[in-house]
């Protein structure tokens, strides 16, 4: 059996997040999702927590060897053995290159099959999204307070967990994101399709014709 590496590309708030999580789903793959391990870590008053903290509520990157260290343990898992879902990671050509080195280091020969899919969208609707963003602390489900609203007012539908919002889902905080984006991430598309695995999708839409396109790319 042929192992599928996703990885998933896109400006802050492009919809990754809410596709991911229903992909991994569909796919029975571990959505590893490189932003939440890192707000766990935070929570959790690890080292690397306290060393990510400064980065994270500023907008910028967190230091590389941080961030491998702890995807690299993540993909090492034996529930990543069929496959992976990767979501925030890598955000610059020096950490799609330290995935490079750890996928051949793990896969160690095995069939695999990569695609790095890229959320095309209209960035001006972004900042809006994000400041009326709400997510549910225990299942990661994401909600929109426009577009997506719970059922039960600062609920989760799944479980009645309060939502809450992430402290960097700010305005000011925002702005510095896509600044990160622009200058770090966004020469990943390139990078990408150079190497011949680049899968752009149209995120403009709802999130079930989102959907819909994503699933024709991943096949
Ligand atoms: P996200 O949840 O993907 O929006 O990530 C939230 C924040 O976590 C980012 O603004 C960064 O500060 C940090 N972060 C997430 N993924 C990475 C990464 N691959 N490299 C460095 N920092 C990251």
């Amino acid at each position: 059996m042929t192992k599928k590496e996703l990885i998933f590309l896109g400006p802050p708030a492009c919809g990754k997040g809410t596709q991911t999580n229903r992909l991994a789903e569909f796919l029975k793959f571990p959505h590893v999702d490189t932003g939440s391990l890192l707000r766990a870590e935070i929570k959790n008053e690890t080292e690397a927590g306290k060393e990510a903290k400064a980065y994270i509520d500023k907008g910028q990157l967190v230091p590389v060897e941080l961030v491998t260290r702890i995807i690299k343990n993540r993909l090492s898992q034996d529930d990543c053995k069929n496959g992976y879902i990767l979501d925030g990671f890598p955000r610059s050509v020096e950490q799609a290159e330290q995935l490079e080195k750890m996928n051949a280091e793990i896969d160690n020969g095995i069939d695999t099959k990569f695609i790095a899919v890229y959320f095309d969208i209209d960035t001006s609707i972004l900042v809006e999204r994000i400041v009326n963003r709400r997510s549910c602390p225990v299942c990661g489900e994401i909600y929109n307070l426009e577009f997506k609203p719970p059922k039960v007012a600062g609920h989760c539908d799944n479980d009645g967990a309060e939502l809450t919002q992430r402290k960097d889902d700010t305005r000011e905080v925002a702005q510095s994101r896509f600044d990160t984006y622009n200058k770090e991430t966004a020469p990943l598309v390139d990078y990408y399709t150079k190497k011949g695995v680049l899968k752009s999708i149209d995120a403009n839409g709802t999130i079930d014709e989102v959907w819909n396109r994503l699933l024709e790319v991943i096949k």
